[in-house]
């Protein structure tokens, strides 16, 4: 089932979203409807609060850019990105590494903004999965952006709070009409 994306100026993006202690069958019809929700929109990536759920679970699909990173290992050891997708996550704990990049990102729930934001490139750590495994995961490039973009969306951050502070300025009026 497609889902209404949430749109800035909701409160529910901007809110630490609660652990999911518990993967029910509500849990599993959310994923598979938020998955089905990002591809219909042409998005690589939506976490629950873009859909209305105050909770720590997000979906990513990199599939269509399978060289979009250099480095890509599962549970120790190397992977392809296609592996993986679409990839679920619940309550992900990682680090972030390496050198800092800057990257236009973009967000399905402020569709008409997009901005280069400064990142650091990797992230190492665990990625609890429906079926209660847990996937170890290191990587770089897109995969490691969303990755980042995603989880700041569970700590109720948008990539807007990550821009510089000229581009902040030049998106102020933009925001605040967005925000209505
Ligand atoms: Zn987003």
């Amino acid at each position: 089932m497609i889902l209404p994306i949430t749109q800035f100026g909701d409160p529910i993006l901007r809110k630490r979203c609660r652990t999911v202690s518990e993967v029910t069958e509500e849990i599993r019809t959310l994923t598979e409807d938020m998955i089905e929700t990002m591809h219909e929109a042409h998005g690589v990536g939506l976490a629950a609060p873009q859909v209305g759920q105050d909770l720590r679970l997000a979906v990513v699909d990199v599939s269509h850019d399978p060289d979009c990173v250099s480095v890509l290992k599962v549970n120790g050891e190397e992977a392809e990105v296609a592996d993986i997708m679409p990839l679920v996550f619940i309550n992900p704990r990682f680090e972030k590494g390496g050198a800092r990049e800057r990257m236009e990102e973009g967000c399905l729930s402020i569709q008409e903004i997009r901005a280069e934001v400064q990142r650091p490139e990797m992230v190492k750590g665990t990625f609890p999965q429906l079926d209660g495994s847990e996937l170890e995961l290191e990587t770089d490039g897109l995969l490691a952006r969303i990755i980042q973009h995603e989880t700041d969306h569970l700590n109720g951050v948008l990539f807007i709070d990550r821009v510089s502070a000229a581009t902040k300025l030049m998106l102020r009026r933009e925001l605040k009409r967005l925000k209505g």
